[in-house]
């Protein structure tokens, strides 16, 4: 198909569905024709399609039309009937001029129904006048009144003839409030009416009907303009703060762009849409019906946007709870890990056979007791102890009564020194004291205890007390040792002890 044609379609498919829109509301079995038209017409380019639901609304169209017209036809009569009955009184006179421009204004406007509350409030005036200018008649004749109450009273009694013209008008009133077209809240109003007009026989009261008519043909054509108005810019405000709130949620939220984008150029559709049948339509009634129906399209398109939106939130709300199990998962992980290195580095760090910490670590300790040792310029003493003659014990009673002096020494050792002080096994039958205190003296006699202590070790074989001593080799941190020299100093003193005889605490003086 050429373009021209495509537009061409597009044109008429646009025409067809919006001059259904207007047709709308007058007719149910047209409304659902014309829903089903632009079912049709909304998903096609085949011109075929078009003409089809343009034939099949026509009839109704054209019925629509007659029904108008025929109503608007016996409303034009109806106020000419009026008139004539004005015109047709006996005592009264209706003036020339205003008669003469109600005609005119009645032949001009009487298809339009927009128009019908300003033609019945026309008569209303003219009625009034013609009324008036009797009154003013009577109003001549107050000086005879004056001098004969009994007339004045006769004549203030509405005569026959008016009363006549009076429900006449009221009969008139009453079938023009059954031919309006009344939503439903209105038809409770509208019998009172007709039950007032009724009984209308009272000339005074019939303004005040003609003004609760006039009033329902308002609401029955449409709201007044400036009621249009301002529903139409309480409707645009609506529209833009929708629009506005959505656009800056939809900014926010930085995914999903495409689903967002086809949502934001549907609601521009919708808002584009409204205001151009704001533009294009000019019957009130109908222009209502549109923006009624936009508002529904914008109300879907909202609920569908708000089921996306609910979707995306469960799915974020499910990502956050399966991401809350993952980081309580990792954290449980982490935890363990931790434990199980803590363990490992205990188990690293101690030894089996005495459960003392092990050479290792010693060097892990003594690397941060230096530091604070020289920052605090408290005294730090190291002493190596080692077992003497343990050879010849494995030797003579075995590897496992070796192992029970290994077990037993440290506890001897430890039985006379403080919380305060640390033991480790070095190696072999080797053990380290790491000692801070406060004095020289202090740790030289907590050393000589310490020797005193393993002398007295409770080891007996075969009901034999086996001797254990220790020689000990020690010294004091000074300013410029690491944790090497002093050891090594530490040492050599224990090799003295050993040569002077062993069972000696050598060193630290
Ligand atoms: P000294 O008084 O000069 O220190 O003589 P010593 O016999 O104690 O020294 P030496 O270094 O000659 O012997 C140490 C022995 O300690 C050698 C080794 O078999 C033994 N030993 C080392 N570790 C263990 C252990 O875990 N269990 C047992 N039962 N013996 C061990
Ligand atoms: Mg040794
Ligand atoms: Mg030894």
């Amino acid at each position: 198909m050429s373009t021209a044609q495509d537009k061409l379609v597009e044109a008429l498919r646009k025409t067809v569905s919006r001059t259904s829109m207007l047709a709308e509301g007058s007719d149910p079995e047209l409304d659902s024709v014309l829903q089903q038209a632009r079912a049709d017409i909304s998903k096609t380019d085949d011109i075929r399609v078009v003409e089809l639901a343009m034939r099949s609304i026509e009839p109704f169209l054209l019925k629509l039309d007659q029904d108008r017209l025929s109503k608007a036809q016996s409303f034009r009569d109806g106020l000419h009937q009026l008139l004539d009955t004005l015109e047709n009184l006996e005592h009264y006179q209706v003036p020339l001029n205003e008669k003469k421009a109600f005609e005119t204004s009645l032949r001009s406007k009487w298809q339009s129904s927009a128009a019908w509350p300003i033609l019945l409030q026309q008569f209303a005036n003219l009625a009034k006048s013609t009324f008036t200018s009797k009154k003013e008649e009577r109003q001549s004749s107050l000086i005879a009144r004056l001098f004969n109450k009994e007339k004045e009273n006769k004549d203030d009694k509405q005569s026959p003839q008016v009363e006549e013209v009076t429900a006449h008008i009221c009969h008139k009133l009453t079938g023009l409030v059954r031919d309006l077209q009344l939503p439903s809240e209105y038809e409770t109003q509208a019998e009172d009416i007709i039950n007032e007009l009724k009984d209308g026989k009272d000339l005074n009261h019939l303004p005040i009907l003609l003004d609760e008519v006039i009033s329902l043909v308002l609401v029955a054509v449409g709201k007044p303009q400036e009621d249009l108005a301002t529903y139409l810019t309480h409707l645009n405000k609506q529209l833009a703060s929708i629009n506005a709130s959505i656009v800056t949620s939809y900014k926010s939220q930085k995914n999903l762009s495409a689903q967002r984008e086809d949502f934001d150029t549907s609601l521009q559709k919708h808002v584009e849409d409204t205001n151009f049948a704001i533009s294009e339509a000019n019957d009130l009634g109908a222009l209502k019906e549109l923006i009624g129906q936009h508002m529904t399209e914008l109300n879907g398109t909202m609920g569908r946007y708000r089921e996306q939106i609910k979707k995306q939130e469960e799915q974020s709300t499910q990502s956050i709870t399966n991401l809350k199990s993952k980081v309580n998962r990792m954290e449980k992980d982490a935890m363990n890990m931790r434990s199980r290195m803590q363990q490992k580095i205990a188990e690293a760090m101690t030894d089996s056979l005495t459960n003392l910490p092990n050479r290792a670590a010693y060097v892990e300790t003594i690397l941060p007791l230096i530091t604070q040792s020289k920052t605090t310029k408290k005294q730090l003493c190291l002493a190596v102890c080692d077992i003497d003659h343990f050879k010849k014990i494995n030797d003579t009673w075995g590897h496992l009564a070796g192992d029970k002096v290994l077990r037993l020494v440290p506890k001897q050792i430890l039985s006379a020194v403080g919380k305060e002080d640390l033991l480790f096994r070095y190696g072999g039958e080797e053990f380290v004291l790491l000692i801070p205190a406060s004095s020289i003296e202090e740790c030289r006699a907590k050393v000589e205890a310490v020797r005193a202590s393993v002398e007295k070790t409770p080891f007996n074989v075969e009901g034999q007390p086996v001797s254990v001593t220790i020689s000990i080799g020690m010294d004091y941190l000074n300013q410029n040792d690491d944790h090497e020299s002093l050891f090594a100093r530490a040492d050599k003193f224990l090799y003295e002890a050993k040569e002077s005889g062993r069972n000696k605490v050598v060193g630290g003086k």
